[in-house]
Order: structure tokens, then C-alpha cells, then sequence
């Protein structure tokens, strides 16, 4: 039975014209741990736990345009958090910089523990099999094992020993959770990893995708053009706008979640309006 909730304005919301943060380091040394060497302890006095990725002032131009503007973000150990947001309005260039592949930015990030990131394209190399790409740079004593028990979880196990290019759009991505998971992340970054599957399809990596999350618990940070998706999925949704977080709703409701729920078709349409889509156009 789906529990009631009420769509709430989360705190972290960031106003408009809030300055940005001086400390800056960005473009600093990242030091021997690398820039998500994680040593930092974040739990309050109240000893609540640590957040698992932590953002500060973020900004981020792309030579005169400015792309990010002084963002600020928390996720929780095990959050689900989902990000929509208009194209080009700076969700990829955030997720690149949370998996440490782009240091030039200003402001802070902390994450801790290790990331793993999937992409829209899955990126497999296509001259390893499919266990082999899993395995790839598992630091691991039998990374084979583990790749193999990775796939095996993912539905995948059949197709260990395929080619890249002869799987479907659903198991290649299939493949590239499992080489996500291999990495057993604390924060796994998802950019828009389903939005070229047939909708189908989707419906059965969002289940495979809630399923791996509640037996791994990672934190995870979905980007997603798809309000539906975020909606199904996520703890919170966050919508970015303006170069920071604009507008954030939780959503402490079971999964499954019927989606015609009236608590969640009124949390759509609000989002929809965040993002400028006229009302009338979202049916
Ligand atoms: P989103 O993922 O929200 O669609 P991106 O984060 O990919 O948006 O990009 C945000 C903006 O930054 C876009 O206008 C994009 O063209 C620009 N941008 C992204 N990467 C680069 C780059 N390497 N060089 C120049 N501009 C870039
Ligand atoms: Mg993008």
C-alpha cells in the first residue's frame, strides 16, 4: 500500500542570486588519494552518517559560458536522487566531475568511498567480450569471478562470453551495470543510462535497476530527461535550472509506485512547470 506524502520544498534548493562560496578547490591538487580520497569525515555532532557525495559552490564554465553557478548538493548513504533538467542545463557536466573526469571546476566535492558511473551509450570495448569488458580494471584477486557473478545478477550470465556488437540496447546496458557493480560503488552515477531503450525495455531496467539498488544500497544520482522515471524511482527529485538546484521534492512513497497515484500526478505536473513544460502538453 503506497503511503501518502506531500511533495515538500527540500531545504537545499538554492535561491537565485545566492553567492557563490570563495573557497575554491577545483583546480587544486587533488593529492594522493586523488580528489575523491574521501578521507574527510562528514557526520555532524549529532553523529548522523556522512553524506555520500557532498557539493559546494559548484561552478563551472565552459569559456564565457557559465554553465554551473555556485551549486550546492548533499546525497545521502543509499539516497536514490534524481536530476532532470532542460538539455544543456549543465547535468552532465556535474555528473563528470562527481566520477573525478573533469577536474576543472570551481568550488568543492567530496565523495566518498569509490564511484562508478553507466552512460547513456553503454561503452563497451568491442574487442573484449562481454566478461572481459566487465573485469576490465578490477583491481580484484579473481576479477573474473566477480565479473561472472556481477553479469549472473544482472540477468546477463548467458551472454559472458558474446561480443559487444551482438547484444541488444537493453543487455548492453545490462552489461554496463554489471560493470558498474563490479566496482561496488557508495555513489553510482547514472546519465540518462535507459532514455535509448524502447520503453519496454526501460520498464524492465527500472525494475532490474531498483532491485540491485535495495540489495547494494549505494547512493545513487540518476539524470534523466524522463519526469516519469525520476518518479518511479527516486527518494528525491531534483530539478536543475539556472545553473544550480532549482526546485527539489521528496518522495517517501513504496515501490512499485503507481504511477496514476493523485499525490504523484500532481508532483508531475509541478515538475513539468519547473521545467517550463505547459501543463496542457502533459497528458
Ligand atoms: P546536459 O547534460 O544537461 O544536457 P551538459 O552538461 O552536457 O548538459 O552541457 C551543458 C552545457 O555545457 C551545454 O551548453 C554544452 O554545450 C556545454 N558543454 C558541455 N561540455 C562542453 C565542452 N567540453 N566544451 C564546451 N562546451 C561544453
Ligand atoms: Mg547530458
Amino acid at each position: 500500500m503506497a503511503q501518502r506524502f506531500r511533495p515538500v520544498t527540500e531545504p537545499d534548493t538554492q535561491q537565485p542570486g545566492r553567492p557563490v562560496p570563495a573557497r575554491s578547490t577545483g583546480t587544486g591538487d587533488p593529492g594522493p588519494e586523488g580528489r575523491h580520497g574521501a578521507s574527510r569525515d562528514w557526520a555532524d555532532a549529532a553523529g548522523n552518517e556522512s553524506p555520500a557525495a557532498s557539493v559546494r559552490g559548484f561552478s563551472k564554465a565552459f569559456g564565457s559560458r557559465v554553465v554551473l553557478s555556485g551549486l550546492d548538493l548533499d546525497i545521502a548513504p543509499g539516497e536514490f536522487v534524481a536530476m532532470i533538467g532542460r538539455s544543456g542545463s549543465g547535468k552532465s557536466t556535474l555528473l563528470r566531475a562527481l566520477a573525478g573526469l573533469d577536474g576543472d571546476y570551481d568550488g568543492s566535492l567530496s565523495v566518498r568511498g569509490p564511484v562508478a558511473v553507466a552512460f547513456q551509450e553503454p561503452r563497451l570495448v568491442p574487442w573484449k567480450k562481454v566478461l572481459a569488458n566487465v573485469a576490465l580494471g578490477l583491481r580484484v584477486r579473481s576479477p573474473q569471478s566477480v565479473a561472472s557473478q556481477a553479469l549472473d545478477e544482472v540477468g546477463l550470465a548467458e551472454r559472458a562470453g558474446a561480443w559487444p556488437l551482438t547484444l541488444s540496447g537493453g543487455e548492453a546496458q545490462r552489461a554496463s551495470l554489471a560493470r558498474a557493480l563490479v566496482r561496488e560503488p557508495s555513489l553510482l552515477l547514472l546519465d540518462e543510462p535507459f532514455s535509448a531503450l524502447d520503453a519496454l525495455t526501460r520498464m524492465t531496467m527500472h525494475r532490474l535497476v531498483l532491485s540491485l539498488w535495495s540489495r547494494h544500497k549505494p547512493a545513487v544520482l540518476l539524470v534523466t530527461h524522463d519526469v516519469d522515471e525520476a518518479l518511479a524511482l527516486a527518494d528525491r527529485v531534483l530539478v536543475l535550472g539556472d545553473g544550480r538546484i532549482a526546485h527539489s521534492a521528496r518522495i517517501p512513497m513504496d515501490r512499485p509506485r503507481d504511477r496514476d497515484h493523485p499525490d504523484l500526478v500532481a508532483l508531475r505536473l509541478q515538475l513539468l512547470t519547473e521545467l517550463g513544460v505547459p501543463a496542457e502538453s502533459a497528458f
